[in-house]
């Protein structure tokens, strides 16, 4: 478990989305800022939570992810990861356009500047498609930091949405996965590729996006016997227990304003939005009709997309509204571990 947490906050997050509009020196220091941030998604999550209403999503397509990568970098780290996505769409359909990238060094991988060139040609080209000066300013700046990163031995698995192009397009980024505790590399795969699907849905608060994705990521992988979804739950509920009365998952709707007006319950983001969030996720298939876990994919996603988050919730899980949610959540949080764990055995394929 412990090992887990420090994975998660080795973590780095780069506002890419946004901030590719202006490349130079805007991206540096939001870069700056955003490095001095331990937990991934939350400048991904800032970034994105400012787009316009409008949303563009991504489509169920045919055309599978495409990869990038430095072939010399040992082929195990791409296959793990590789399975891990594919798994994910298997059960979830395959969304996209999905562009994903593997770098690496475990030795002098990268020492060679024609390897690292390659790969951030690649990205640029993929972002900018014909505008040559905007592929300049990438390739010095958001480019160049993918291999400065690799080189420098961070670990970091993330989504950036581009939503700048016709279609918009994911990017799933692996850096250095060999850095993640072995088992959790797959299942690496299988959230990230979780956010994907959900990116074909309007937004929904960060406890449920990054809850569902870990929830997919615990029972796909359990599935796939890549970890025990019984004890990664009950590690789940250790971090929520852990956090005590000073925060509560509400406050983790929106970890952009949470930023904003308390900076202090920033710390519980891992226990909250992942942690509680995975629960939460639980908790709702359970309350809803066929308790079925392919339905929360298959059937409330879609009504996300008719209804909003907040009203699809209410449906979904027999509840008035998402305040009656939180405090049925609430009291079962407030259950012996046994009652809880029960609840996962009454849940359906
Ligand atoms: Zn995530």
């Amino acid at each position: 478990m412990r090992q887990k947490q420090v994975s998660e906050m080795k973590m780095l997050s780069v506002p890419l989305v946004r901030a590719e509009r202006g490349e130079g020196a805007v991206l540096a220091m939001i870069r700056f800022l955003c490095l001095l941030v331990i937990a991934l998604h939350a400048c991904a999550d800032f970034a994105s939570a400012q787009e316009s209403q409008e949303e563009k999503l991504l489509t169920r397509i045919k055309q599978p992810p495409t990869y990038v990568r430095n072939e010399n970098y040992e082929q195990k780290w791409f296959d793990t990861v590789k399975a891990g996505i594919d798994k994910a769409r298997d059960y979830l359909g395959n969304y996209g356009p999905v562009q994903v990238y593997i770098i690496g060094q475990q030795s002098d991988e990268l020492e060679d500047p024609k390897i690292g060139q390659a790969i951030v040609e690649a990205f640029c080209r993929r972002r900018h498609l014909n505008s040559r000066d905007r592929i300049t300013d990438c390739l010095k700046g958001s480019g160049a930091s993918l291999i400065e990163r690799a080189r420098d031995g961070s670990t970091e698995a993330y989504l950036s949405y581009v939503d700048y192009t016709d279609p918009p397009f994911a990017e799933l980024v692996f850096i250095n996965p060999h850095g993640f505790p072995f088992p959790y590399l797959y299942t690496r795969g299988i959230h990230e590729y979780t956010h994907v699907f959900q990116r074909a849905f309007p937004r929904t608060p960060t406890w449920m996006t990054e809850g569902g994705a870990e929830f997919l990521a615990f029972y796909l992988g359990g599935r796939n016997k890549w970890v025990d979804f019984d004890q990664s739950m009950n590690q789940s509920m250790r971090m929520v227990q852990s956090v005590g009365d000073d925060a509560m998952m509400k406050d983790f709707e929106d970890v952009e304003k949470l930023e904003k007006e308390q900076p202090e319950l920033k710390k519980y983001y891992r226990h909250l939005a992942y942690d509680a969030g995975v629960w939460a996720v639980a908790f709702a298939i359970h309350r809803s009709k066929s308790r079925s876990v392919k339905a929360y994919t298959k059937r409330f996603y879609p009504m996300v997309g008719r209804l909003g988050w907040q009203q699809a919730l209410s449906r979904y899980a027999n509840v008035r509204d998402t305040s009656e949610f939180y405090q049925r959540f609430q009291q079962f949080l407030d259950q012996p571990i046994g009652v809880q764990m029960k609840m996962l055995e009454e849940l359906k394929p």
